[in-house]
């Protein structure tokens, strides 16, 4: 039976990253699914601390449309909430979203929340503090430009004024091109929308942050400003994930299952149609 399931699991794992289509996860073997699966169906029945009581409190910063947005009714909204809500129901938990600053968000994990969803790109460092669920989605890097910007090549950023969100990948970026040359100057903000603003008022040369949150942004101001792809820029794909307690395996390994399930039964594909603009 337990083999059963275990297979029946690697086929739904299969289906899921093909469906992600994660450069991180299509370079596993067969064993490797097998074995991840047989731990999946061993982790049924054991206990998670986060999950003990009955509910999983989760850290988000809702200022990053489309994957978290504060919605009409001023409560957390977007793809990630729905994501993760999603991911309770399969648990079997009520899910309590906690809204803070991005920055702050690695450090509450096991203190003031249980988990993090917030476009989260998986990186070695923070892999250093946290654990990550599997990928759900991959991004890149945009660059945001006014309409007549000539910015058209890395070089071209090298001495401007570049914004963006605080302790992002989109950050790291451009301390990597300050490394380059330093005369290259940044500025962070707490919220992406007061960068945008910034560069509408002329204050900055241009803002990087992932490609969604980017195109949402631009389409506000379509004759003010424009998009290039990171790729132009030699950004590399990143992969999102859902940020967990360190050693934490067996809600890891819960999180894993409802999301392969979420991935296998359409609802994953739903979310992406309902919320993602692409
Ligand atoms: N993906 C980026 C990062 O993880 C930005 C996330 C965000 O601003 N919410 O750093």
């Amino acid at each position: 039976m337990k083999k059963i399931i275990a297979m029946l699991l690697t086929a739904a794992i299969s289906v899921s990253l093909i469906a992600c289509g994660s450069s991180t996860s299509t370079g596993s073997s067969d064993a490797k699914d097998t074995a991840a699966a047989e731990e999946t169906a061993s982790a049924e029945g054991a206990e998670s601390d986060a999950l003990a009581d009955g509910k999983l409190i989760v850290g988000t910063n809702a200022e990053f449309p489309p994957f978290e947005y504060l919605g009409d009714n001023g409560e957390p909204d977007g793809f990630d909430m729905a994501l993760i809500k999603a991911i309770g129901e399969k648990l079997g938990v009520e899910v309590e979203i906690q809204n803070m600053e991005f920055g702050s968000l690695i450090t509450s994990i096991g203190s003031k929340i249980d988990v993090a969803i917030a476009g989260m790109t998986v990186t070695d460092e923070r892999k250093n503090a946290v654990d990550f669920s599997d990928s759900y989605y991959e991004a890149v890097q945009y660059v945001i430009l006014p309409a007549d910007s000539a910015i058209a090549a890395k070089e071209d950023l090298l001495g401007k004024n570049l914004g963006c969100q605080l302790g992002t990948t989109g950050e790291y970026l451009i301390d990597d091109l300050i490394a380059e040359d330093g005369t290259t100057q940044k500025k962070s903000y707490n919220k992406a929308v007061d960068a945008v603003n910034d560069l509408l008022n002329g204050r900055l040369d241009c803002v990087i942050i992932d490609r969604n949150p980017a195109m949402v942004f631009q389409s506000n101001y379509p004759d003010q400003l424009k998009l290039t792809d990171g790729a132009v820029y030699g950004f590399e794909p990143e992969q999102y994930a859902i940020a967990m307690p360190k050693g934490d395996t067996v809600l890891t390994e819960k999180v894993n299952a409802a999301l392969a399930e979420i991935k296998a039964d359409g609802t994953f594909d739903k979310l992406v149609e309902q919320y993602i603009q692409n």
